[in-house]
């Protein structure tokens, strides 16, 4: 466990830098605590707040913070209500500080994100003036390939179950490029540069965090 934890901490460096190339300013953080504090502390009050579905960021624990404080958070997950749920995916577009995690982060830095509504990546892409991205060193692969990989076998899969989707995926564990009424995976976002500098803001944590 040592070991695992002192080279994660070696790969998260790595990224980092590779990150800063990239226009993208990367953050360590030790635990998912220490995470939590620095995102709370990056969000001046006043803000808008939003976020995309998240497991990584539910753990942090960080909305049930910012609901405290003086600033307005829109939330799509809270309501049953579809249309309100778009709506706020909508307006979460225009929001000061967006959270989210990534499906995967490649040594060279680059992010790679499936969704299916699409409004995680599309607010990954334009929108929001930040983009807090939060991954746990179990989101780090070698490249491109293990990127997508990752994001179809480890993420894509287990939403499907999650939602109980009726897709390929749902029976074989395993993704086959469905094209179902029914698929999650409608975009494939490569983020590998970002024009405004420090506009994606990636926390990395030295834990397994989310899927
Ligand atoms: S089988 Fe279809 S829904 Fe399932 S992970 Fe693959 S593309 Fe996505």
């Amino acid at each position: 466990m040592h070991n695992i934890k002192a080279a994660n901490k070696l790969k998260i460096n790595t990224v980092i830098k590779n990150l800063e190339k990239r226009g993208i300013e990367g953050h360590y953080c030790e635990t998912k605590e220490e995470a939590a504090e620095l995102i709370l502390s990056m969000i001046p009050d006043q803000s808008i707040v939003s976020w995309g579905g998240s497991a990584t960021v539910n753990t942090l624990g960080v909305k049930e913070k910012l609901a405290e404080r003086d600033l307005e958070t829109i939330d799509p997950y809270s309501t049953s209500d579809l249309d309100e749920s778009i709506e706020r995916r909508r307006r979460g577009l225009l929001a000061d500080y967006y959270l989210m995690s990534t499906n995967a982060l490649t040594m060279d830095g680059e992010l790679v994100n499936i969704d299916g509504t699409s409004n995680r990546v599309a607010a990954l892409c334009f929108g929001p003036k930040k983009v807090l991205v939060v991954a746990g060193a179990n989101k780090l692969v070698l490249g491109l390939d293990d990127a997508i990989a990752r994001a179809k076998l480890n993420a894509a899969v287990p939403n499907n179950v999650r939602l109980k989707r009726n897709n390929p995926c749902t029976i074989t564990g395993t993704c086959s490029n469905c094209l179902s009424k029914e698929c999650i995976c409608c975009n494939i976002v490569t983020t590998r540069y970002c024009s405004i500098p420090g506009r994606i803001q990636v926390i990395l944590v030295n834990e397994e965090l989310g899927f």
